[in-house]
């Protein structure tokens, strides 16, 4: 259930000119679904552009609902960058005008089937995958944080030709800056004791297969589990020698901390689609890394 709390984050978020800040009129307007993306365009695009993003603070990707001032904000963006994998996109990439060009950002990732239960994307079936649910999170990797990065790129070229230079400089600096931060987490991960981290919803898949970890997802979607359940998911935790339980504040269920509590983990909040994604990674790979 989408709470009302989150409506009107959302709303501001999307027509930033008409909730107090004047849009800044010499700006050309870009559009993004989640926060990471709007970090990483912001370096890329540079300050003559203004990025404004779909999804609002504490929104759940998988389950959000576009209201119909969000389509129309959306009109004003030269390109909508989409993750192309979040359900909402498709009900906005079929009401957007003319004006407004369609970017996925998933291009350059391999992406993971499978983890995720609900069905909701289930149009790409090609040899094994199909049938099963595409799991989103890949802008939780480097991988993916690279893919964003190009597809942002070769599209910003392709519509603003005259700014190229500027932008293949901004681009060479961001991807130098996350290379480094790369290889600092996987130094720090290479020698990680306890390699399997609990998780309550799959969002850590991409981040996982990058640095040779094992995500255990635990939690059960949009519903309560049994204590029997529960007891289970306990001990499968307990099994794997599981130290650290990474939780999504207002999105994954309060369930979270009774079955933390049961396997004797550490409990540890994180914004997987915070802007500031650098340092979500890097407290994540701090947990996983932690000496017990
Ligand atoms: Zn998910």
């Amino acid at each position: 259930m989408q709470s009302a709390k989150y409506i009107l984050p959302v709303f501001c978020a999307l027509t930033l000119a008409s909730c107090g800040n004047k849009r800044d009129s010499d700006k050309q307007i870009l559009a993004v679904s989640i926060e990471p993306q709007r970090q990483i365009l912001e370096q890329i695009a540079g300050p003559s552009f203004e990025v404004m993003t779909v999804l609002g603070k504490g929104a759940d990707p998988e389950t959000f609902d576009p209201s119909t001032s969000q389509r129309v904000a959306l009109e004003d963006a030269d390109i909508y960058f989409a993750t192309d994998v979040l359900p909402f996109e498709d009900k906005l990439r079929n009401t957007l005008t003319e004006h407004t060009r369609y970017v996925p950002t998933s291009g350059n990732v391999h992406l993971i089937y499978g983890t995720h239960s609900h069905d909701h994307h289930s149009d790409h079936n090609d040899g094994d995958t199909a049938g099963k649910a595409v799991d989103p999170h890949y802008w939780s990797s480097f991988e993916g944080v690279g893919s964003i990065a190009t597809s942002m790129l070769d599209a910003l070229i392709d519509k603003y030709p005259d700014l190229e230079t500027e932008f293949r400089d901004r681009y060479s600096q961001f991807i130098h800056t996350t290379d480094s931060l790369k290889e600092r987490l996987s130094e720090q991960l290479a020698s990680a004791d306890y390699r399997t981290f609990a998780v309550w919803h799959p969002s850590l898949s991409y981040f996982a297969r990058e640095f040779s970890l094992e995500q255990l997802p635990l939690g059960v979607e949009g519903k309560d589990m049994s204590a029997k359940a529960l007891a289970e998911a306990i001990d499968h935790a307990r099994a794997d020698s599981v130290k650290v339980f990474f939780f999504q504040p207002g999105i994954d269920s309060r369930q979270a901390e009774v079955m933390n509590e049961g396997i004797g983990s550490k409990l540890v909040a994180v914004n997987l689609l915070d802007y500031n994604w650098q340092e979500q990674l890097k407290y994540i790979a701090d947990e996983i890394a932690r000496p017990q």
